[in-house]
């Protein structure tokens, strides 16, 4: 039997997501009146690469411009604060994005910490987390956000809900479990120090899991007709010596009892670039009304 109704792709989430804020661009006087987005790599990475290219076409779908630079990994600490600082005080720049992970002499969150609050797209800046603690949850880190509006995709309404989110990291599992909360969920914290994962899981309406490690989930482990939220993404080599990316659901076998499942590749991820480009709308508006742009 199959259910693939009950896979819930991230497509038409992203494409409602992009076509939003390209709206929001339009009504400001398009892409050259909106400053541009910044896209920070420090040394080359594959694995960033494709981050950046898939940003790079969220931006265009949106139609916000997108300059992406490359420095090289013999670039200081100084250096790189003192060019973000610039482009902090650039009217020209809207928003700027740096990417993960950077050379081992690079203090990343302290770069994170440079990035000015109202620039911060990423939400990653310690200011924005913060005001994620108050429930102003406007510009939160784009992965969290994108696992909430998969979960309101199913329309399932949050407030009272047991969402148990698997996985407690700065970027992900914690910024997530203050925005559940913020919509009146009620949310458990699992991670690698939890005793019985399938006990908490078992009894939760959401499960969003994002720790990185392939089939960590599979159907013994959730409730009938639950939601399942996969964001984790792992490369693995199948037997014929292909790679391919998973996530930490056993997808198949977990379609048999949940009510929605978000697949790896094709879920969480194109909805999280188009959180980004959310974001960027956001930032806009807040620079303006701060007096920052004409
Ligand atoms: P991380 O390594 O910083 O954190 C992993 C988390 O998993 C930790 O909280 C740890 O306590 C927990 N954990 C480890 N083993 C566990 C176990 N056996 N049981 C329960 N919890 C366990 O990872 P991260 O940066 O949060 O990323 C998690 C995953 O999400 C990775 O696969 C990453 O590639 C993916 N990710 C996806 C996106 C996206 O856009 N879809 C964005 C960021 C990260």
């Amino acid at each position: 039997m199959t259910h693939d109704h009950r896979l819930l792709k991230g497509s038409a989430v992203r494409d409602r997501i992009l076509s939003e804020a390209r709206a929001y661009v339009d009504a400001a006087g398009g892409s050259e009146q909106i400053g541009r987005l910044v896209s920070i790599s420090i040394g080359e990475n594959p694995e960033v690469g494709v981050y950046v290219r898939n940003q790079a076409r969220g931006a265009l779908a949106a139609g916000l411009r997108f300059d992406q630079q490359l420095w090289g990994d013999e670039v200081s600490q100084d250096e790189c604060k003192q060019l973000i600082l610039e482009m902090n005080d650039d009217p020209n720049v809207l928003g700027i994005i740096l990417q993960r992970p950077v050379p081992d002499h690079i203090n990343v969150r302290s770069l994170q910490s440079a990035i000015h609050p109202l620039k911060d797209v990423e939400g990653m800046n310690p200011s924005s987390i913060g005001n994620i603690v108050y429930s102003d949850v406007a510009l939160a880190p784009c992965t969290a956000a994108a696992s909430v509006e998969m979960i309101k995709e199913t329309g399932l309404d949050l407030e009272g809900l047991e969402v148990v989110m698997i996985g407690h990291s700065e970027i992900v599992g914690k910024p997530a479990a203050f925005l559940l909360m913020a919509e009146g969920a009620t949310v458990t914290v699992c991670h690698h120090m939890t005793r019985s994962l399938a006990m908490h899981s078992r009894r939760a309406d959401v499960v969003v899991v994002a720790v990185g490690k392939p089939n960590l989930i599979g159907p013994d482990m959730i409730k009938p007709g639950a939601a399942v939220i996969d964001i984790g993404i792992n490369q693995i080599t199948s037997d014929s010596g292909k790679t391919k990316i998973v996530g930490d659901v056993d997808t198949d076998a977990v379609l048999e009892v949940a009510g929605w499942v978000t697949p790896v590749p094709g879920g969480v991820g194109p909805v999280t670039v188009a959180i980004l480009m959310r974001n960027a709308t956001v930032a806009h508006q807040r620079q303006k009304a701060a007096g920052w742009l004409d």
